[in-house]
């Protein structure tokens, strides 16, 4: 065990710990008495002066767990800088907790973090990702608040779902809503969901006409062009969007906050369609904390920032601006791993009123481990990635190309660690989760699954490390920023 960690968790009379490794993984709660462990399940063992429960990692003692140690409880996280950490396996926030306290003091953490596409994809359950950072937070003795977003929802029934498990951050995502604007387009707005705009077109034209948006800094006029622009783009965006928040916020029976991710859309959002969108989501009632528009430049996964960053940081101000005078809301940055050079930039434009998202990154640095410490395992992962490629990329921004990776049988086993870092491969591995970890063998089992949990509970030190230093990395140049503490 290190130095700087600490075992488990001591609340009231009770000290709660996860102990063992791999599968083995075990919740162990020490109390004076068997009547202070009823809410938990598992086997009790009675001394003359203590009860000791042992149980598995399960939904049940995921809740008392909770219970018992109100702030890993997940709550809305405001407008403080915060960071999520995407974890495909589960078993990354023991390493998530060690980077947050060598390198994050003062971000808010968000560890249970997976878009509903993730959780589809693996069969994991808005549930499990919860226990599972719950789990990992206990373990590695997490003293401080956490946040947990279910990421990119599109639908009420993906609501539903996070809203039961007990997730507090709702990214809600209406890309699929976002319409192209065509070079032919002539400024037509019958398209206009007017009705659920609670809105016409007339009324829309006059109050925008009223004048120019003082945004601090700068002062913005949204012209008529660009008004029939945004609105023929994004009001169908709005209107779903709106119409998600209210089956949220209505269904909600505890505390909830609100993200708005259009950030996986084909173009850039420009500031006018911004301010539209933020103008009429406002109008209709809504409160969020968090926007994503699509940033300039591009924000593949899993590699550094591709663009001018000088037109970023003017941009990231303007958005800025805008968030500030219409909310004030923070920035969100989706796709935010490995992007090193922008984090700075990121955090002065905002003045750290900022929300950084990574999560294929911590997936990465474990097949980094498997590079080093099972190469015939890495090498199958890394063929299975790369077989899948042409069709794991359709839903990503990526623009790595097969060709111009080596064949595993190519590559020394000393040299695996180089298609960890390398552009292309390095992308391919990313987007080919889904093949790999859910590939079934003769049996049905997930044998590479199972084979990557394996090493990864052997090496639990070396990937904790790991995670520590990188995702450090990312929150080093946050650290400090934020004027909301
Ligand atoms: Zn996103």
């Amino acid at each position: 065990m290190d130095d700087n960690e600490t075992t488990g968790l001591t609340s009231g009379r009770l000290t709660l710990s996860v102990v063992g490794t791999g599968t083995r993984r075990q919740l162990r709660v020490v109390a004076r008495s068997a009547e202070e462990l009823s809410d938990f399940d598992g086997i009790v063992s009675t001394s003359v002066d203590e009860s000791i429960l042992e149980g598995s990692l399960s939904p049940v003692n995921a809740r008392a767990v909770r219970a018992q140690i109100p702030w890993l409880q997940p709550r809305p996280v405001g407008l403080v800088t915060s960071a999520g950490v995407g974890d495909r396996l589960g078993l990354a926030t023991p390493g998530h907790v060690k980077a947050f306290r060598t390198y994050g003091n003062g971000i808010v953490p968000v560890f249970a973090q997976q878009s509903i596409r993730e959780m589809d994809r693996l069969g994991r359950t808005p549930q499990e990702v919860l226990d599972d950072a719950t789990f990992g937070a206990l373990e590695a003795g997490w003293d401080r608040q956490v946040g947990a977003d279910a990421d990119h929802l599109k639908t009420a029934v993906d609501i539903d779902r996070c809203l039961e498990a007990g997730f507090t951050s709702f990214t809600l995502d209406p890309g699929e809503y976002v319409r192209d604007v065509t070079a032919s387009y002539q400024g037509d707005l019958t398209d206009v969901p007017w009705t659920a705009l609670e809105d016409d077109e007339s009324s829309m034209l006059r109050r925008y006409s009223a004048g120019t948006i003082d945004l601090g800094e700068f002062s913005l006029r949204v012209d008529d062009v660009e008004l029939r622009r945004a609105a023929h783009k994004y009001a169908a965006a709005v209107a779903y969007t709106v119409s998600m928040y209210r089956h949220l916020t209505t269904h909600a029976d505890y505390p909830v906050e609100v993200e708005v991710a259009i950030d996986e859309t084909a173009a850039p959002t420009t500031i006018a369609e911004h301010v539209y969108m933020a103008t009429e989501m406002k109008r209709l009632g809504m409160q969020w904390v968090s926007f994503a528009p699509r940033y300039i430049g591009a924000f593949e996964k899993g590699v550094e920032y591709i663009g001018d960053t000088d037109v970023l940081a003017t941009s990231l101000r303007q958005h800025f601006a805008v968030a500030s005078a219409l909310g004030p809301y923070k920035l969100s940055l989706h796709s935010g791993s490995d992007k090193f050079k922008i984090y700075s930039l990121a955090a002065d434009a905002t003045g750290g009123m900022l929300h950084l998202k990574t999560s294929g990154t911590s997936y990465l640095e474990a097949l980094g481990v498997a590079a080093v410490c099972a190469p015939s395992l890495f090498r199958e992962i890394y063929d299975v990635s790369r077989d899948a490629y042409q069709g794991a990329r359709a839903s990503y921004q990526v623009s790595a190309v097969r060709e111009r990776t080596p064949l595993s049988n190519d590559v020394a086993d000393a040299a695996l660690d180089t298609l960890v870092t390398s552009f292309d491969s390095r992308q391919i591995l990313h987007v080919g989760y889904g093949a790999v970890l859910t590939l079934r063998d003769e049996q049905g089992a997930r044998w590479l699954n199972d084979e990557l949990h394996s090493l990864l509970a052997a090496e639990s030190d070396r990937y904790k490390n790991a995670l520590e230093v990188h995702i450090g990395r990312h929150l080093a140049p946050l650290k400090g920023t934020s004027r909301h503490t």
